[in-house]
């Protein structure tokens, strides 16, 4: 069979997808599926939706439509606060998106108008991380700014944490965001359809907290593809974490030198190298390089060394197995490994 490829396990996704669901829903909590990490793949939003999950997000407009043309019946969320530019299409190809700039909410009106559609959204709010949100001080304030504009619907609001700056979603960030989310709903006399505390990273306060208070949604993209929390990547138990596997073919097998010889110069990324003598060594070459994925994100399932690599193939010490030409070998990903495999055009998708 061909390669690179990745083999996608969708029972797996399916697995962790219900078992995610139905333990946040054991506290009140809805979950969004977010479809960035898998380039908003048909097959995998599918298999989401037939798990019980509603809500798709994605961080692409191209995705969303990529979706939508597959005819997945869900509701579509814009992760990525809209591109100015790209507002037409948002409210297009979007039914909600997350916002933290008055003029791009007005756009998104001007066009739900023109469209004749009512687009959610949900305002997100800096809580510390110091990526995407407005101050705390001004939400009352752009709420006020927004809430009457037409084919616009104040649907929640929301922080994204452990993103940029490494802060942990905790106790005291929520029980803030809960109560944001009661000021604005008591001053303005409305109910928010959406609380919405984060993604992956806010397992480990979701299991110790006694209260979720306010916060009914999260957004969830590693957790579901790798079984795992964010915030020290520890695995959640029950999940599966090797839905999504990278097959690549060995296309040279050679003992060589652990050193290369000759004059030293820089490598192909510029480099100037040093190298331990280790004797003479397997060196496979594995036919898919650093223009094909992320290589930093694979692992090799067997007992492999990666020890070099270049836009054309990975070359792996293979220890004590005797690899030949066209054999496969298997590689783990972590998140970033995967999305490079799916946004790849040099990586086949073979599902399961
Ligand atoms: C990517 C993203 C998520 C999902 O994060 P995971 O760590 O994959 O769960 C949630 N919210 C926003 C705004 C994102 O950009």
């Amino acid at each position: 069979m061909a390669t690179p490829r990745i083999e996608i396990d969708l029972a797996k996704i399916a697995h962790n997808a219900k078992n995610l669901k139905r333990l946040y829903g054991s506290k009140g909590i809805d979950i969004i599926g977010v479809t960035k990490g898998v380039c908003g793949d048909p097959d995998i939003a599918d298999t989401l939706v037939k798990s019980g999950i509603s809500v798709l997000a994605d961080s692409r407009i191209s995705n969303i439509k990529r979706m939508r043309e597959a005819g997945i019946e869900a509701e579509f969320l814009m992760l990525r606060t809209p591109i100015p530019s790209q507002a037409e299409s948002v409210v297009k190809y979007a039914d909600i998106s997350l916002n933290s700039e008055v003029s791009v909410v007005k756009s998104l009106s001007k066009f739900a108008v023109e469209y004749d559609t009512t687009h959610k959204i949900i305002l997100m709010v800096e809580l510390g991380d110091l990526g995407v949100g407005l101050m705390p001080s001004d939400l009352e304030g752009m709420v006020e700014e927004v809430i009457d504009l037409e084919g616009i619907e104040l649907a929640g609001i929301g922080t994204n944490l452990a993103c940029q700056g490494g802060i942990k979603p905790d106790e005291e960030k929520m029980g803030y965001l809960s109560s944001l989310a009661r000021e604005v709903e008591e001053k303005f006399e409305v109910t928010l359809e959406f609380v919405s505390g984060g993604n992956s990273a806010n397992y480990t306060w979701f299991t110790s907290t006694e209260d979720v208070g306010r916060i009914n949604n999260l957004r969830l993209g590693e957790s579901i593809y790798m079984g795992c929390e964010t915030l020290y990547r520890t695995p959640i138990p029950g999940l599966f974490a090797d839905a999504f596997t990278l097959v690549a073919e060995v296309i040279e097998s050679k003992i060589k030198p652990s050193v290369p010889y000759g004059g030293v110069c820089q490598d192909v990324s510029g480099h100037i190298h040093t190298f331990q003598d280790r004797g003479p060594i397997r060196r496979a070459l594995i036919g898919v390089g650093l223009q094909d994925v992320a290589v930093s994100g694979l692992t090799p399932k067997l007992d492999f060394d990666i020890i070099g690599m270049c836009s054309d193939y990975v070359i792996v010490d293979a220890k004590q197995t005797d690899l030949k030409a066209g054999d496969e070998v298997a590689f783990s990903l972590n998140y970033g490994g995967l999305l490079s495999c799916m946004t790849s055009p040099y990586v086949m998708k073979r599902y399961r």
